[in-house]
């Protein structure tokens, strides 16, 4: 038997692997079953070259737990080691600077572990003695080797029969929990599942006489020929989505896929695919499995996938992205980075072909893909000019267009008159339906814009287009809507003041909405009162909700226009009756208001044309009283029109109906409405 030192200059690096690599202990099987395919496929490429020539039998790598010995031992029937192997790769490893590293590197296993080649002694972390059981496929006896985590190990010859190689991990005490059937088995699905050798894990059981069994069956738990890694030429849509089922047993089913493969500049092949996103974007992310030659790597993808088309779902392969280092390294990496823009590349020309190629299927789809497209343009700034081809907007008819479709659709109605393009959008069709159905008699274009990412989409679309704006169809009455022409003032109209008192006296009073109420003449055809919520103090509230900084919007009450349409017969009709009732007991007011308001008129024209020293005390007093008489005779008069206003059915109707098609009308109110309702109907 041989005793001696493993080359590594430290002390004792057991230990140290222990404590720092802490977290990451399970990759331990991730590395020892990795070594045993590459020692399988090393014998395949030695035989294929002729220099194997012996039996190579049924390759595969078998993992099984020995409760009682408490061990797990992972068996090859690859190339095998001689002795003189063992001591070349496994006793003299290089450490140089191993301490330094360590202190650099403590939270990253994978960042040391690859750095040194320490796959093998990764074990280390999970056991307190690991032995090599080996027999090359050359002429030479077979050897066992045995560490115990000290620096020393034994090297001895013994009788195995079978070429390949058994690594028996002895394991930890505190780590137990990998001696657990389906713990391992969870372990070796997650980092073997598509390593290309079979791996057995005990047998496929069955149920017999009520309970289950062990068969003669190998339970295999991977997939040695990913789909990722055949040609897309020799695949149905059906594979593609039964390999989805295989990776996401829970998902539903995708949207559509793209199979990435590459060779040059760098080597790199995947699967990605759209899945039917519902409502919750972050539940979604870290669905991209990372595979480095079939072993899985990580499912966090920052950094290497843009971080848009971290939603989709999939597989990347590749070895050529360095796996083995730190992630702030990793995205500066200018390897990575070009894989990162490859792949949007790749993802942005595939929804372009099928835009080209299935119009009509992407639309269909257009509503679940959307949120993908949303995001990249939200995310990427650079994503415009990629996506502008295909990119969709859909109106509250269903139909789509393209950007440049929808500028020639709505330029001759939607310019207003400083040449900006309106765009009009509904983000709620159905309580914005009186507005959208105007603004389409009037025939303007109505937009859904009912996403997720639809209110900041709009930002980004006036910044990128030119000459562009965005308008809710609320926003304002439909006249008013796309400004035209220059405003002609309109003619004064008798009472129109008064009129406007009338209504305001009765708008609802509460904190969180301020109601302003305004006359405008919007044609006889039109609804009697609208109301209207302007697009700039919307946007300002809802940025303020998504931005912290800008709580002062928020905190504003939500301010509503209420419109009366003095075009209306029955906003005249009001006006009239209004008059009518008010008229006597407004006179004797209104005669009191014109003799203050002349008097006021007379002292201000005596004192413009003293200096200011020359103003007596009692002149000044004189038209402060009578500036004061004035409000006070003002009060009276809104006094007359509140109280005329409070028994008039017709007034409270007609802004409850202005609330009610808003949502405004609620609880208490409603049931008012409801009530009154049905007296002026009996
Ligand atoms: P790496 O795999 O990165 O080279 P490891 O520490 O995992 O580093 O392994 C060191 C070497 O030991 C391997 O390169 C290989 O030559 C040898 N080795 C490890 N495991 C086996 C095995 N199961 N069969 C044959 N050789 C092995």
């Amino acid at each position: 038997m041989k005793q001696g030192n493993i080359g590594v200059t430290t002390e004792n690096i057991f230990p140290v692997i222990k404590k720092f690599l802490y977290s990451d202990h399970e990759i331990f099987i991730r590395e020892i079953v990795s070594n045993a395919v590459d020692a399988t496929q090393k014998l395949k490429t030695l035989a294929g070259k002729g220099d194997f020539k012996g039996e190579m039998g049924e390759l595969k790598i078998r993992v099984s737990i020995d409760k009682d010995a408490k061990t797990i031992t992972v068996s090859d029937n690859g190339i095998g080691m001689t002795a003189d192997e063992i001591e070349k790769y496994i006793n003299q490893i290089a450490f140089s600077g191993a301490n330094d590293f360590l202190d650099k590197y403590k939270d990253e296993a994978n960042a040391i572990i690859g750095h040194f080649g320490l796959g093998f002694y990764s074990s280390f972390m999970v056991s307190k003695q690991v032995d090599i059981i080996t027999k090359s496929y050359q002429d030479a006896p077979a050897v066992k080797w045995s560490c115990d985590g000290s620096p020393s190990f034994t090297l001895e010859e013994v009788e195995k029969a079978e070429r390949g190689t058994d690594i028996v991990m002895h394991i930890d005490d505190d780590c137990q929990e990998f001696l657990e059937k389906d713990k391992l088995e969870g372990l070796l699905r997650k980092y073997c599942h598509f390593l290309p050798v079979p791996i057995a894990f005990g047998k496929k059981t069955e149920w017999k006489d009520g309970k289950q069994v062990d068969t003669d069956e190998d339970n295999i738990i991977n997939n040695v020929e990913p789909l990722w890694a055949k040609k897309p030429a020799d695949l149905k849509d059906e594979d593609y989505k039964e390999f989805y089922r295989h990776l996401f047993p829970m998902a539903d089913e995708p949207l559509f896929w793209i199979h990435l493969n590459v060779d040059y500049p760098f080597n790199l092949t995947g699967i990605l695919y759209f899945p039917k996103i519902k409502n919750n974007l972050d539940v979604q992310r870290n669905k991209i499995q990372l595979y480095c030659n079939q072993v899985f790597v990580t499912d966090a993808v920052e950094g290497i996938v843009p971080e848009f088309l971290t939603l989709l779902h999939g597989v990347i392969d590749s070895p050529d992205i360095p796996l083995n280092v730190s992630r702030s390294y990793l995205q500066s990496d200018a390897n990575v980075k070009k894989i990162s823009s490859y792949i949007t590349k790749k993802v942005s020309d595939r929804l372009a072909s099928i835009f080209k190629n299935e119009r009509e299927d992407f639309e269909k789809k257009w509503d679940d893909i959307k949120i993908f497209i949303h995001y990249g343009l939200l995310t990427e700034e650079d994503y415009f000019d990629k996506a502008k081809g295909y990119f969709l907007l859909k109106d509250t008819d269903g139909k789509h267009y393209t950007l440049d479709e929808y500028q020639t659709l709505i330029k001759d109605q939607q310019t207003n008159k400083d040449g900006q393009l309106v765009y009009l959008y509904a983000n709620d069709p159905d309580a914005q339906y009186t507005y959208i159905d105007a603004a389409k008699q009037k025939g303007y274009n109505v937009l859904l814009m009912d996403g997720q990412l639809d209110a900041p989409l709009v930002g980004l679309l006036e910044r990128k287009l030119e000459k562009t704006s965005f308008t809710r169809v609320d926003a304002d009455v439909i006249e008013r809507l796309i400004q035209k022409e220059e405003k002609t003032p309109q003619p004064p109209l008798g009472g129109e003041d008064k009129l406007i008192t009338v209504f305001r006296s009765q708008a609802p009073k509460t904190e969180k909405v301020d109601f302003n109420v305004e006359a405008q003449a919007l044609g006889e055809d039109s609804l009697p009162v609208m109301m209207t919520q302007s697009e700039y103090m919307r946007r300002m509230k809802e940025m303020a909700r998504l931005q912290p900084g800008m709580a002062f919007y928020g905190e504003m009450p939500d301010m509503y226009n209420i419109v009366l349409n003095t075009d209306s017969p029955l906003i005249k009709s009001v006006l009239e009756d209004m008059e009518a009732n008010t008229a006597e007991a407004l006179k004797p007011i209104e005669a009191e208001l014109r003799g203050l308001n002349a008097r006021q008129a007379v002292l201000r024209q005596e004192q413009d044309k003293k200096k200011p020293e020359e103003i007596t005390q009692e002149e000044k007093d004189d038209l402060k009283k009578c500036g004061e008489d004035i409000r006070a005779e003002q009060q009276k008069r809104d006094d007359v029109l509140k109280t005329y206003a409070e028994g008039n059915d017709r007034v409270h109707q007609l802004i409850d109906l202005a609330l009610l098609q808003n949502g405004l009308l609620k609880g208490e109110a409603l049931t008012r409405f409801v009530k009154r309702s049905v007296e002026l109907i009996k």
